[in-house]
Parts: structure tokens; C-alpha cells; sequence
């Protein structure tokens, strides 16, 4: 049966019946079903919101990705961004445009992936949203989130000498992105990738379902930005790449940056498929997108202090006076900064 079939009441009873509601008391003081949500806004603390769309044939195809882990991806660049903020999710708000031929059940595949993934946040509650009719499947989330003002972390505060570091290996979700490129799919009832015949691809099973698994299945480093909160400088995440978002810090700070090529932390995946490819690592990393690891910078009195080695945080190098401007280092020598973007993937 198809989503069209049914009428939007039918389609909304399905959504409500995966988020039974409040399981926190107080915090959502009235939810879906009215003309508006009410959220108790908590004291002392300021309130994050952040949306982001995901939109068919932008942001991902039909045919490459599993409802299940549209819905996980579609909540967790969301909470990408509210752990980048430092802050806790809180309540979140759900919009659908819906192409009348997609079927039921892709359309419950999709909520149930959205479920698991506010399951995961904490039991997070969906208070509201909108469906409509569609010529292309969107997937549009609102997320709330919570944080004692002390401990935002924001783009700006960066200051020349601090360090620039990244909380987790670059570059496996592009390197996934090239897999799907390549005719591979992830397998929902192998939960692995499934090699094409014939694909000119040929990298291990192992390696294919983890490059896959970064791709579809990004995991928000929700702990980790609460536990930075207050410590760092300045951060951000990863959704375009260190060539992309890093001027976005730099520019939100005030500073330059310098980062040094050998210092990139490349995911094993990434390192396998970059190689298959013929393309150079590190640099192929670097302009990655989609890795939704944070992006923080660190005093390096903090840095002594222990900071990034009870995180996890690898330096890529530091930021200097906003005159200097942007540069990589490759064996010492300055190059300039290296065009970010998708595509360095699209190259025949
Ligand atoms: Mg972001």
C-alpha cells in the first residue's frame, strides 16, 4: 500500500503511535495534537534550536538508502548540531513532505529508524510537526536542546596559539559516499554492504560495511560535546569537512589557521578506499564531508592539563593571527588552503 492511499490522519495516527509521549515529566507540557507545542524552558539554562533538511536527490537517493537509516541520519545531524552547542537534546518537531507512490511500509521503516535514534538521545519527545504531499521525499527535524550558558560552545572564541583538533577519524563517510557511487548497498537483512558484480570497487567486505555504516549511519557525539562544554575555546561540527567548516570557525574567531597535512587522522576505512582510488589520503580526508565528529579548539593550557587526551582529541594544528589567513602545512612548507568540497569524489 501506498502513503497516498491513506489519508493524512491515517499517516499521523502511525507517527503518534512510535512517540507515545513525554517520558520526562514537565519538560513538554503540551505535545503533538494542539495548534501548538508548549516546552517548559528550563531554569538557568539557555535553549538551542536547530533544524536541518534532508531533501531526495540533494542530500541522499532513494534507491541508496534504507528508510531505517534515513530516519536515524535525519535526527542525528540534528543532534550533530545541538552536541556541537554543548548542550543536551531536548523535544524536537518533525516535518514531512511525502511522494503520494512511497509505500507504507517505507514510510514506517523511516519513523521506526527516527524512534531508534530519539531512543538512543535519551528518549528525546517529538512534540509536533506537519506532513504534506510531495513530488520528492523531505525530511525536515527541529531539535530543542538545552545548555547552562557557561558551557555553550560557539564558533567564535578561538584565539592565534590555541590548537585546532578533531574528536574522531576523518574522511569514512566519503569514503562510504564512494562505495554507493561505485554500485555498492547496504544490506538491511546482513545489516553489511552488499558488493556489486563486477564493481570496480574491490575493497574487503569489513572494509566496504564500515565505510557504509559512517556514511548512512552517522553517529552524533552527543556525550562528548557536553563534556566539552565550558573546556574548549571555540567548536563546531563536522558536516562539510575540515576545508569547509574550518574557515567558518576561523572567520566566526577572528584568527588564521595553520594545520599540518601529516597530522590528519584518517579513518582505516577511508585510508582503504582512498587507496583503491588513487587518491591521497590525508588530503582526501581533509575535504571529506559528513563525518559529524567536533571540530574544537583547546588553550594550550587546557591541552596540558589533560583535555584532549581524556576526550580523545587528535591536534591538526593552530590558529594564528586572523592576517595570516588559512594555509596547509605539508612537510613545513606552506600550500593554500585546500578547496573543500564533494568533488574531489566525482572525478572519473
Ligand atoms: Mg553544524
Amino acid at each position: 500500500m501506498q502513503v497516498g492511499a491513506v489519508g493524512e490522519s491515517e499517516l499521523v495516527r502511525r507517527i503518534a503511535a512510535r512517540f507515545p509521549g513525554p517520558s520526562r515529566p514537565g519538560e513538554v507540557l503540551l505535545g503533538m495534537g494542539d495548534d501548538g507545542a508548549l516546552l517548559r524552558h528550563p531554569a538557568g539554562s539557555v535553549q538551542v534550536i536547530t533544524t536541518d533538511l534532508l531533501l531526495e536527490n540533494v542530500h541522499f537517493r532513494r534507491a541508496w538508502t534504507p528508510f531505517d537509516l534515513l530516519g536515524h541520519k535525519a535526527l542525528a545531524v540534528n543532534l550533530s548540531d545541538v552536541a556541537a552547542m554543548g548542550a543536551a537534546p531536548g523535544p524536537f518537531f518533525l516535518n514531512l513532505g511525502l511522494p503520494q507512490d512511497l509505500l507504507l511500509s517505507d514510510f514506517d521503516a523511516l519513523l521506526d529508524g527516527l524512534a531508534g535514534e530519539a531512543r538512543q538521545a535519551g528518549d528525546i519527545v517529538l512534540a509536533g510537526g506537519d506532513t504534506c504531499a510531495s513530488s520528492c521525499l523531505h525530511i525536515g527535524v527541529t531539535l530543542t536542546g538545552q545548555v547552562r550558558p557557561e558551557r555553550v560552545i560557539r564558533r567564535e572564541g578561538g584565539q592565534p596559539g590555541d590548537l585546532i583538533t578533531v574528536s574522531g577519524p576523518l574522511g569514512d563517510a566519503a569514503a562510504g559516499l564512494l562505495l554507493l557511487e561505485a554500485g555498492w548497498r547496504w544490506s538491511t537483512t546482513a545489516a553489511a554492504a552488499a558488493r556489486p558484480a563486477g564493481g570496480p570497487l574491490d575493497v574487503p567486505d569489513q572494509v566496504a560495511t564500515a565505510a557504509l555504516a559512517a556514511h548512512l549511519r552517522p553517529v552524533p557525539c552527543l556525550r562528548l560535546g557536553q563534556d566539552l562544554g565550558g573546556k574548549v575555546s571555540a567548536g563546531m561540527d563536522l558536516s562539510d569537512g575540515v576545508a569547509a567548516d574550518l574557515p567558518r570557525l576561523c572567520a566566526a574567531s577572528g584568527c588564521g589557521a595553520r594545520v599540518e597535512l601529516d597530522r590528519i587522522p584518517v579513518g582505516a576505512p577511508a585510508r582503504a578506499l582512498f587507496a583503491a582510488v588513487g587518491m591521497d589520503a590525508p588530503r582526501a580526508a581533509l575535504a571529506a564531508a559528513e563525518d559529524y565528529s567536533l571540530l574544537v579548539t583547546v588553550t594550550r593550557e587546557a591541552w596540558q592539563s589533560g583535555l584532549g587526551a581524556d576526550h580523545g582529541l587528535a591536534i591538526i594544528g593552530r590558529l594564528v593571527a586572523a592576517r595570516e589567513g588559512l594555509a596547509l602545512l605539508v612537510d613545513g612548507v606552506e600550500e593554500a588552503w585546500p578547496e573543500p568540497g564533494f568533488h574531489h569524489f566525482s572525478r572519473p
